[in-house]
């Protein structure tokens, strides 16, 4: 084994291009998404030899040799794993650092995986056929999970007695390796104990898919209720996920990632077909873990509790995740359910449901922020403001921050450039530079929110006919000001949705993502187009304001009269206009 880190490992395979490498040894054609080629390993002559660059594989369907580029390097090179990573990452330019004199030689952690993995296979056979793992069984048969269900997971039983020091023993593992491996742990008195006694162990694999660590359910009473391997050579808990190894192929597929909160969720899902669900070991979500997800899919769905703790380490998780530029959805589970007990009662199609009415990050904090009652008064929206800025700070993605910028102001009922402003001050411990006011953001001055206008005029037009009609009749799309929403509007009215750009496309994909839910058409289109009209009237007055000082006093008195008249129109259409424009003051005022 090698020494280069597991993580450039990955990142070498990440950048590799594996239908370039493979096509210098063999001539490859495409076939839709994947290259055929005759196979260089059996030496056939018809193109049963696949590269299938959106896994990172190749595979022969006579021969079924099998593999990524590395072990094409290997196999067809004879080069050993270190040689082949080190060839592939010359080749995209990506440093290997060399340790030791000749960067190569066996892995000092070997003994380490090596000891985890027998441990492992004899935590297994304890839970299959120790008759004190009785009460493992049947702990598993109250969770619905049958023992040869979970076989192939390879979950374990930790005995309570030391029987774990005898049985490495006889297998030839040394006291040490184990200690340094965390299966054992030394007393105060220096005598040694296995770390995990009368526990369900799941193992935790890396990337490779080596186990490297457990984590342990108590059974029966005891603290804590999980327990994991401390941190080793091997294993790091900020820097795995439960299930990454499996789920990885079916994110990238999926280009998605369900992130649940505990191992029992991910078991669940997975035997109900659901592959790309991962879970952190039991602590919150880490920044090395957002990057994880990161490298094998774009889109993250949150899945956790709906109760108080699982709302907070949703959005804690969403931040992070925000922090790396990924797109993150929150799903929200009825009230009492988990992931596992919904599976349980209602199946992979029950949960599709829920995933599929799963609303961005941003818009859920809104959401629950409505409910109780934030934005009825002026505190509130400002102490909404303030829950709403870390998650808009977090969004490293500008597209998404633009976004959540409308958003947040249309919600609270500020001005955009007001809410940017204070969005793009940053200080690591207050989140604002001394010296800023504490009401930066001013109560409404505006009468239109207009995003939120422009979104429910979109949101109506994607649900076709006759909305589509209506809206493109009563609003012309140079009325739109914030450019994406423009776009989409043309295109949605042209039908030519697929010559969007990125961020249209993106914005265009978070409002279909959204649609019109409960919410009652008549009513939204009235109210939208309302305020569009007022926001016309409105521009009308500005025109009319800086034609005023250049005009004849005659004139001058028919002006302050259509004045008047665009005004009261505009309080016609929208009343709180009134209060608003006040502020500023108001023609006749
Ligand atoms: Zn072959």
């Amino acid at each position: 084994m090698s020494l280069i880190p597991d993580d450039v490992i990955e990142q070498v395979r990440e950048a590799a291009d594996i239908v370039g490498i493979i096509g210098e040894h063999v001539e490859l054609k495409r076939t839709g998404s994947d290259f055929r080629a005759p196979c260089p390993f059996h030496g056939g002559t018809h193109r049963n030899f696949a590269v299938i660059p959106r896994k990172g594989m190749y595979y022969c369907f006579v021969c079924h040799a099998g593999g990524d580029v590395f072990t094409f390097f290997m196999k067809k090179l004879g080069m050993d794993y270190p040689a082949a990573v080190r060839e592939v990452a010359r080749r995209v330019g990506i440093t290997i650092p060399e340790r030791g004199p000749t960067g190569g030689g066996p892995d000092p952690r070997e003994p380490l995986y090596s000891a985890v993995a027998t441990a492992a296979d004899w935590f297994a056979r304890q839970l299959r056929e120790s008759p004190e793992a009785q009460l493992a069984r049947d702990y598993l048969t109250t969770r619905r999970l049958d023992l040869e269900t979970v076989q192939p997971l390879g979950l374990g039983y930790a005995p309570k007695s030391k029987a774990l020091l005898d049985a490495m023993k006889g297998l030839g593992v040394r006291d040490e390796v184990l200690l340094e491996a965390g299966l054992l742990a030394k007393r105060e008195d220096g005598t040694l104990a296995p770390r995990f006694r009368g526990r369900l162990l799941f193992p935790i694999h890396d990337l490779r898919g080596r186990v490297v660590g457990f984590g342990g359910r108590i059974l029966g009473e005891g603290e804590p209720k999980y327990l994991n391997s401390p941190d080793t050579p091997i294993f790091h808990k900020g820097k795995l996920l439960y299930n990454l190894h499996v789920a990885k192929h079916a994110m990238r597929k999926a280009e998605r990632a369900i992130l649940v909160e505990g191992y029992f969720d991910v078991l669940r899902l997975s035997l109900a077909g659901i592959e790309e669900v991962v879970a952190p070991l039991g602590t919150g979500l880490t920044p090395e873990q957002a990057q994880l997800v990161k490298r094998h899919a774009p889109h993250v769905l949150l899945l956790y509790d709906s109760d108080e703790p699982g709302l907070r380490a949703t959005f804690r998780a969403g931040d992070e995740l925000l922090r790396e530029g990924l797109r993150v959805s929150v799903a929200t589970l009825p009230a009492g359910e988990d992931p596992d007990t919904l599976v349980q009662k209602k199946g992979a199609a029950g949960l599709e449901e829920i995933l599929k009415d799963a609303v961005d990050v941003l818009e859920r904090k809104i959401q629950i922020l409505d409910r109780k009652g934030f934005f009825g008064t002026l505190p509130g929206r400002r102490r909404a403001l303030d829950r709403l800025l870390p998650t808009i700070r977090a969004a490293k993605d500008p597209i998404t921050r633009e976004l959540y910028i409308s958003r947040a102001a249309e919600a609270a009922g500020v001005r955009k450039d007001v809410l940017e402003r204070e969005a793009g001050m940053r200080d690591a411990g207050s989140g604002m530079r001394p010296g800023t006011p504490t009401h930066p953001a001013s109560p409404i001055s505006h009468p239109a929110l207009p995003a939120s206008a422009e979104k429910a005029l979109l949101l109506l037009m994607l649900e076709g006919e006759p909305w589509l009609s209506r809206v493109t009749e009563a609003v012309d799309p140079e009325e739109l000001e914030f450019p994406p929403y423009r776009a989409v509007f043309e295109s949605v009215a042209d039908d030519a949705v697929l010559a969007l750009d990125d961020t249209s496309a993106r914005a265009y994909e978070q409002l279909k993502a959204e649609g019109l839910g409960a919410r009652d058409p008549n009513e939204m289109y009235e109210l939208a187009v309302n305020w569009m009209e007022a926001r016309r009237l409105e521009r009308q007055l500005e025109q009319l304001d800086d034609q005023l000082p250049f005009e004849s006093p005659e004139r001058q008195a028919s002006l302050i009269a259509e004045k008047r008249r665009v005004f009261d129109e505009l309080r016609k259409r929208y009343p709180r206009y009134k209060i608003a424009k006040r502020r500023r003051g108001a023609p006749g005022t």
